[in-house]
């Protein structure tokens, strides 16, 4: 049976749920307005690098998200580092299962100039005093084949999350690891992406990794699990 989807209010409540079991600090960010908040959720020893993982932009791609919660429920994640992650970045995307925001605002498009929607605005207000070794957006096409990624700078990360999939035995896209220009790619989708916002200003490496979205719920998942392991545990610690 095709596994469904839990609805935010249960995704929020298992991430909260992590509070007493996992170590993992919780908090909620106000989106100034929009009547909604989105969770922050940091993890691991603060001395440690710092990689931040994303996901839910779109509210029709969930597999990242769900796959960021297995993550950290299963203690799946590299101690080497610390994590600061938005575990759905487009809450009310997500309960309505479309791309945009309830304001009809593609996020993914509105992290240039400080934040041009709520929640890009509460992110980058949030994330503004930090860098990060790493820096991960998980997504989904329903287009692709296979598993794929876009990666700046990533000094091979990509390569490597794309054979881990494939070990796997999931299948990846032939358009494999894209590394386009950042200000091309600006222009092109019309406006700054959360990864080309954090390759600009935060990260020396920055993902994105798409999975396709005709698969099942649960495969995707397990590629987005595998990718990330693998991407975390090709960064080098400096
Ligand atoms: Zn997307």
């Amino acid at each position: 049976m095709a596994m469904e989807r839990p609805t935010y209010r249960e995704l929020e409540r298992r991430w909260k749920a992590l509070r007493a079991s996992r170590d993992v600090r919780i908090r909620e960010v106000a989106c100034v307005g929009a009547p909604r908040t989105l969770l922050c959720a940091e993890l691991g020893d603060p001395s440690r690098p710092l990689i931040t993982i994303a996901a839910g932009v779109h509210g029709d791609e969930p597999a990242g998200a769900l796959a960021l919660l297995a993550l950290v429920e299963d203690d799946a994640l590299d101690p080497r580092f610390a994590y600061r992650l938005w575990p759905c970045t487009n809450p009310s995307g997500y309960e309505a299962g479309t791309r945009a925001s309830a304001e009809g605002t593609d996020i993914n498009r509105t992290f240039g100039r400080g934040g041009g929607s709520p929640e890009a605005r509460a992110i980058v207000t949030a994330n503004r005093d930090y860098k990060f070794a790493l820096a991960l957006d998980l997504h989904e096409d329903d287009e692709a084949e296979g598993f794929y990624c876009y990666a700046y700078g990533d000094e091979g990360i990509g390569d490597a999350a794309l054979a881990a999939v494939r070990a796997s035995g999931a299948p990846c896209d032939p358009q494999g690891c894209l590394r386009p220009d950042p200000h091309l790619e600006a222009e092109s989708i019309g406006g700054l992406s959360l990864s080309l916002l954090l390759r600009r200003n935060a990260a020396a490496r920055t993902l994105t990794f798409e999975s396709p979205a005709r698969l099942e719920l649960a495969e995707r998942i397990a590629m987005h699990a595998t990718a990330v392991r693998a991407a975390c545990s090709q960064t080098t610690v400096k």
